[in-house]
């Protein structure tokens, strides 16, 4: 085995909205019990990540942070106890893994409420200190850090890099936020709005689910176009359509009564507003997309006359990382999830790849280490 060297070089934020600077950050020597080094093969870069680039994040950031939070590793280094992920499949040196924020599993949302996303004791990847061991804990670095508490699922070997990196943060989003949904029956019409990575997703895993119809609302035209390559019954693009047509083309397309499902993936505040006046008398809302500090104002009557079910869906746990990676296992070849991934980087380039994204000229660029 090679030698596990002193340094990683990784891409720290130390001011928001300055670009990132490729430093030398060091291995923690000591790999505590049930805790893992691995050499990172790749990570995604996701919406958040611009954000909390942009230090617009309604969530707390401890800076210097090594951004990142998408990313696949190669098993280095296995701390006590931690020969299995959270699935019970054998782990070795050498293995694929994604792995999630933790959750202490003895904490009241973590037991009773069963919602570990929201454990009291949560540690995320790229919100803490890179200058506190163990040092690793964000994706756009060549070496990354297992939490003791944090869940791990082996990579299925028919599910690439890019793949397991977009299944890790995107995918299981999606997942969880279906989990949170319940079932969908064979009548039901479903609007997403947005049409990014978890849109796209959440129209695919729609269309698995038995949807009747998906309707896609979104932009630009390239990413609609990529839409009906995952299902979509119907696209309907919001940079040349007013809030009311949208309302009119939904309507004729569920027998007026507007959907019977809407999930949210955009992060537009406004879109919230939007969802409640396409969602049909009696219909399912849920919420993923909105992470940002932005306001908006709504009429709360409209939930109750229209007996809406608003439900919020935040991350994933390793369940739903668990579902996401067989998910993309078995469709591989019933969807392009490949098309998603338009870019691919080295860590240097870690700079314009965020700044593409941020002006949306990708959907899922990746950082490969
Ligand atoms: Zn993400
Ligand atoms: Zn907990």
């Amino acid at each position: 085995m090679t030698a596990i060297p002193e340094y990683s070089r990784a891409a720290v934020l130390r001011k928001f909205k300055e670009p990132l600077k490729i430093e030398n950050v060091p291995i923690p020597k000591n790999v505590e019990t049930s805790a893992a080094l691995v050499k990172i093969e790749a990570c995604s870069i996701c919406g958040t990540d611009v954000h909390l680039w942009q230090g617009s994040l309604s969530l707390t950031v401890n800076l210097p942070v090594i951004i990142g939070h998408e990313m696949v590793g190669s098993i280095l280094k296995l701390g006590y106890g931690a020969d299995r992920d959270s699935v019970g499949n054998p782990l070795r040196v050498g293995d694929r893994v994604i792995y999630t924020h933790t959750a202490c599993g003895s904490c009241f949302f973590c037991t009773t409420a069963r919602k570990p996303t929201l454990c009291m004791n949560r540690r995320a990847y790229m919100y803490e200190n890179m200058e506190q061991e163990p040092y690793l804990l964000g994706g756009f670095s060549e070496y990354g850090y297992i939490l003791p508490q944090a869940g791990r699922l082996k990579v299925p070997d028919n599910v690439s890099n890019e793949l397991a990196s977009l299944s890790s943060c995107a995918l299981r989003s999606v997942m969880n936020a279906m989990s949170q949904l319940g079932e969908i029956d064979p009548t039901e019409t479903v609007v997403i709005q947005g049409a990014g990575p978890l849109g796209l997703l959440a129209t695919a895993n729609a269309k698995v689910r038995g949807a009747r119809k998906v309707i896609v609302i979104g932009a630009p035209q390239a990413r609609l176009d990529l839409a009906r390559e995952f299902g979509a019954d119907l696209c309907i693009s919001v940079e040349n359509t007013t809030a009311e047509e949208r309302l009119e083309l939904v309507k004729s397309h569920t027998s007026g009564r507007g959907a019977d499902i809407v999930l949210e993936f955009t992060g537009v505040p406004a879109a919230f507003v939007e969802g409640l006046h396409l969602a049909r008398r009696g219909a399912r809302y849920l919420i993923v997309g909105q992470l940002g500090e932005g306001k908006t104002e709504f009429q709360p009557s409209l939930i109750v006359k229209k007996n809406i079910t608003v439900i919020g869906s935040f991350s994933g746990d390793a369940r739903s990382y668990s579902l996401a990676l067989d998910f993309i296992s078995r469709h591989v070849v019933d969807f392009p999830f490949e098309k998603m991934i338009t870019g691919r980087y080295k860590l240097d380039e870690v700079n314009v790849a965020l700044e593409r994204m941020k002006n949306m000229q990708e959907i899922k660029p990746v950082i490969l280490v």
